[in-house]
């Protein structure tokens, strides 16, 4: 296991403070690793500084090149990764093999050949004798600092469009998580020269903090908390620095009196608590029409009921662990305030589970109003509130009744009121009568207090570049 930093092309201890990193399955230390010191950050910086004079003058088809070699590295140790992954996050190693493996395998690929498809065009002669072009060009160090819930995967998102397109990066993982990333460290330093990507370990309030405030960095792109998103937009208003965030999200699914209830049931057992809810885009938030709302309840309870997770038998699990003790309490306080209230019947689960990992019973909390805090706020847990709505209008209204905007659904068996309710919906995604799908090809990220910039697609791309204009005289 690499527990060393990737700075330029040496591999260093950090000199800092130690995090101790846990497993969550079982709450036993995996391994002490000291953060950067701040010469580390700055050598990183420099690293990566160095590195762009001459990367930021490859063509896309050498990128392209790199990016491919990377895929097929992670793609030959995919059992290595899924089980690290799988360790450092509690994550059922299934779910990391069947699922997060190949989408982020795919997403060095996609970008792979995106790169090469740049939109840098629009060659015109808008003044005579003078012809105008579009330039896309890279835009210099970018910070890249991750959350814990996908670390690989969010490398992934980070890495592949940045230095696709043509940028050098100083990657943070979460002091949580950093295990997958260091091993991808070492096949970095095999495959890319030297300083492209420099990885440095550490946490926020230190490591992120001195690499947001960083003079030679020219872009922050973080994925996490809204919290932190305010931080690094305060720390680029400084310098006037590019940011990309994406940051949290309370997805609202609109079930409609229509929908075809089996397979409203079996989507929300699948994509509420996948990851044991600790997923920005979780169907955590539902709104069932009045004459579905108790089947809904009843048939998802059952459904949620049967949800497995064992601490001590991996292949049985469906879900695994939070990711860490402050999570689980964070979830656990959430449940025990809402059961505090009249209105509201906790169905299934709602405790803490037995045993010395950090797992929550999947949870059902029904009756919730829209004024109820477990509506209103992230949880980020394996837990699902279900809320009666009247009519359209109210289903609507709630919806978007929400600081987030990153992720959303629609339920029904009417083409046209899925259609007219999606755009009506304040979101940066919303599916129809599905929930949770990704593709390397299309673009996640949100609305309102969810963050801006989009990951995934040609538009992360057009994130990671600066558009330039450049005009010649010609005779
Ligand atoms: P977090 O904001 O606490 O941490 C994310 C990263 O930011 C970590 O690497 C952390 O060390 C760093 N960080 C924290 N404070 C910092 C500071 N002051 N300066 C610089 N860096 C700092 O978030 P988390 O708890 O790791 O992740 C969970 C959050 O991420 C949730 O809110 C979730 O919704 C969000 N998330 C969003 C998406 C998305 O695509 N929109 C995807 C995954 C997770």
């Amino acid at each position: 296991m690499n527990t060393e930093m990737l700075i330029g092309s040496r591999f260093e201890a950090g000199k800092e403070t130690p995090e101790t990193i846990l497993n969550p399955k079982t709450g036993e230390t995996i391994l002490d690793l000291p953060e950067a010191s701040s010469a580390q950050i700055d050598a990183a910086v420099a690293a990566a500084a160095k590195a762009f004079t001459t990367w930021s003058r490859t063509t896309p088809a050498e990128r392209s090149g790199y990016l491919l070699r990377i895929a097929e590295r992670i793609e030959a140790e995919a059992d290595a990764f899924a089980a690290l992954e799988a360790l450092n996050c509690g994550k059922p190693i299934n779910a990391v093999k069947g699922d997060e493996i190949p989408a982020i395998v795919d997403c060095y690929r996609f970008f792979a050949g995106a790169v090469r498809c740049v939109p840098g065009t629009a060659a015109g002669e808008y003044m005579s004798r003078f012809t105008s072009m579009v330039r896309r060009d890279p835009i210099g160090v970018v910070a890249s600092i991750a959350p814990w819930n996908y670390p690989l995967m969010m490398m992934a998102w980070k890495l592949a469009p940045a230095i696709g397109g043509g940028n050098t990066v100083v990657f943070k993982p979460s002091e949580q998580t950093p295990l997958t990333a260091l091993k991808l460290a070492r096949i970095l330093a095999d495959v890319l020269p030297e300083g492209v990507v420099n990885v440095v370990l550490g946490r926020g309030e230190s490591v992120g903090n001195a690499l947001i405030n960083h003079p030679n960095v020219d872009m922050i792109s973080l994925t996490g908390d809204v919290a932190t998103g305010k931080k690094i937009l305060q720390a680029a208003a400084r310098s006037v620095k590019r940011t990309h965030l994406e940051l949290g999200g309370k997805a609202p699914v609109i079930v409609f009196d229509d929908a075809d209830i089996g397979e409203v049931v079996e989507g929300l057992r699948a994509f509420g608590y996948y990851n044991a809810g600790q997923d920005c885009t979780a169907a955590c938030r539902i709104y069932a029409g009045d004459k579905v709302y108790e089947k809904l309840v009843a048939d998802l309870s059952a459904a949620v009921s049967t949800i497995k997770y064992d601490e001590e038998d991996d292949s049985v699990n469906e879900i695994g662990p939070l990711i860490s003790k402050r999570q689980r309490e964070r979830v656990s306080s959430f449940v025990e305030r809402a059961s505090e209230l009249n209105h509201i019947e906790i169905t299934t689960g709602g405790k803490p589970a037995e045993g010395n990992g950090f797992f929550y019973q999947p949870t059902v909390v029904a009756g919730a109003l829209q004024t109820d805090e477990i509506v209103r706020r992230e949880v980020f847990g394996p837990v699902v509130s279900v809320t009666r709505f009247s009519d359209v209008e109210e289903a609507v209204v709630w919806a978007n009744d929400s600081d987030y905007g990153l992720a959303s659904s629609v339920w029904t068996g009417d083409v046209s009121r899925a259609m007219a309710t999606a755009a009506r919906l304040q979101y940066g995604c919303t599916w129809i009568n599905t929930h949770f799908m990704l593709v390397n090809e299309m673009p996640h990220g949100g609305l309102k207090q969810s963050g801006y910039g989009k990951d995934m697609s040609l538009y992360a791309l057009e994130d990671y570049t600066a558009l330039r204009h450049v005009m010649v005289k010609h005779g």
